[in-house]
């Protein structure tokens, strides 16, 4: 089974805040205004059409999704 691991590389992100609006359940913001993935929301089963669009907008490509194989079990 592939499930997705999203998170965003705090190297890149400039704050910009488009995935906010593109996908306001995914992303959070920091005190420091850079975007994150809370640890609840981080591992999903499938990308929604609103997470693709974020990441499709993201102008800094700072979103970053994984495949995650779970083998077994
Ligand atoms: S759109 Fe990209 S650069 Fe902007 S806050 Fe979100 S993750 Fe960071």
């Amino acid at each position: 089974m592939t499930m997705y691991h999203i998170s965003v590389d705090a190297g890149r992100c400039q704050g910009h805040a488009r995935c906010l609006a593109f996908a306001p359940d995914v992303f959070d913001f920091d005190d420091e205004g850079y975007a994150f993935v809370p640890d609840d929301k981080s591992d999903r089963a499938d990308l929604d059409e609103d997470l693709r669009l974020a990441v499709a907008n993201c102008p800094e490509r700072a979103i970053i999704v994984s495949e995650v194989s779970h083998a077994g079990s």
